[in-house]
């Protein structure tokens, strides 16, 4: 599947500010397919955050995975998603 790029918009990488503890992830995938950039793949059936760059922040991977698994912050000042209209 491919995304479409983010127009208008430029990405700073500044660490992994999406951390998912594979001890208490399921594998049901709800993350993967709520993610709007394709940010999130299984590896060895538990997600992993491994595009940070097409990542949006909208932080629903973090709303859906009711078990906790996800912890999600915000990108450090400076990193991260920049919107061209703020
Ligand atoms: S929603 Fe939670 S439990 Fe399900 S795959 Fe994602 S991190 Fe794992
Ligand atoms: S914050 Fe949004 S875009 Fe980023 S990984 Fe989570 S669901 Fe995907």
């Amino acid at each position: 599947m491919s995304y479409k790029k983010l127009e208008g918009t430029t990405w700073t990488p500044g660490g992994e500010f999406i951390k998912i503890d594979p001890e208490i992830c399921t594998g049901c995938k709800d993350c993967v397919k709520v993610c709007p950039g394709g940010v999130i793949s299984m590896v060895n059936e538990k997600a992993k955050a491994t595009k940070y760059e097409n990542c949006c922040e909208c932080a629903s991977c973090w709303f859906v995975c009711t078990i906790g698994a996800i912890r999600f912050s915000w990108p450090k000042g400076g990193t991260g998603r920049k919107y061209r209209w703020g």
